[in-house]
C-alpha cells in the first residue's frame, strides 16, 4: 500500500476537492494562512530532543504506519522511557497550529492519525495528545476515544477511495473556500455561476 501523507487527511476533511487538487493533480497554493502556518512550525521543524519535567521532547519525529499506510512527521512528541531499557513507555503527540481553532479545521483527526502511527511504532496505547495554538499560546488536550479513532480510520478509507478514482470532485462554493489556499486555481465562484441561470431565454412564440 502506497503510504499517504498525514496532511492529506486534514485537506480531505477540510474539502475533498482540495485533497484531489493537491494529491491527484499535484497543485499547491500559498496564502496568508499557509504562510502563518509555516511560521508557527518554524521552531518545531528541526529534528531534535530535550528533557523537560521528566518528559523527553522529540521534535520533527518521522512517523509511519504500515497498517494504515501512512507516513509523515510529528511536530512534537513528548515521551517517557523505561530507565532500565530505554524503551518508550508513554507518548503524547503535540501538533502546532498558527491560530485559534477555526470552524473547519480537522486537527483532531490529524493528531489522532499521528497517535495511531506512534502506537504502531512503539507498541503502546496513547490516550491523548494536544494541539498548541501559537496565537493564544494555549494547548488543548484531545482524547483519542473510539469515536475519534473510528472517524480517523473512516476518513483514511474515504481518502484512499477518492485518490484511487483519480478524479478530483467538482468545485463547490462553500464557507471553507474563503480561507483555502487553492481558491485561485479552484475557482468555485465560476462553477457556481455555470450552474446558475444567467439569463431567462426569450419566448418567440
Ligand atoms: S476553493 Fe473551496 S471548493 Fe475549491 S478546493 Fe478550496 S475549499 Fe474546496
Amino acid at each position: 500500500m502506497e503510504p499517504l501523507p498525514l496532511s492529506a487527511l486534514n485537506d480531505f476533511l477540510f474539502c475533498p476537492r482540495r485533497a484531489g487538487l493537491k494529491f491527484i493533480e499535484g497543485l499547491r497554493g500559498t496564502n496568508e494562512h499557509t504562510v502563518l502556518g509555516d511560521l508557527a512550525h518554524e521552531h518545531v521543524d528541526m529534528p531534535g530532543y530535550e528533557l523537560r519535567a521528566g518528559w523527553e521532547l522529540l521534535r520533527a519525529l518521522p512517523l509511519f504506519s504500515d497498517k494504515l499506510g501512512l507516513s509523515g512527521k510529528a511536530d512534537l512528541v513528548e515521551v517517557r522511557r523505561n530507565p532500565a531499557t530505554g524503551g518508550i513507555t508513554a507518548a503524547h503527540p503535540v501538533e502546532y497550529k498558527k491560530g485559534p481553532k477555526r470552524r473547519f479545521d480537522n486537527d483532531e483527526v490529524q493528531l489522532c492519525a499521528q497517535a495511531l502511527c506512534l502506537e504502531e511504532m512503539f507498541v503502546l496505547t496513547i490516550d491523548s495528545g494536544a494541539i498548541f495554538h501559537a496565537a493564544s499560546q494555549r494547548r488543548s488536550e484531545v482524547a483519542f476515544d473510539s469515536a475519534l479513532r473510528d472517524q480517523t480510520v473512516q476518513a483514511l478509507t474515504d481518502l484512499r477511495t477518492l485518490l484511487a478514482g483519480g478524479v478530483s470532485p467538482a468545485p463547490e462554493l462553500k464557507p471553507q473556500c474563503e480561507g483555502c489556499s487553492l481558491h485561485e486555481v479552484c475557482l468555485p465562484e465560476a462553477a457556481a455561476m455555470r450552474s446558475a441561470s444567467l439569463f431567462i431565454p426569450r419566448s418567440y412564440s
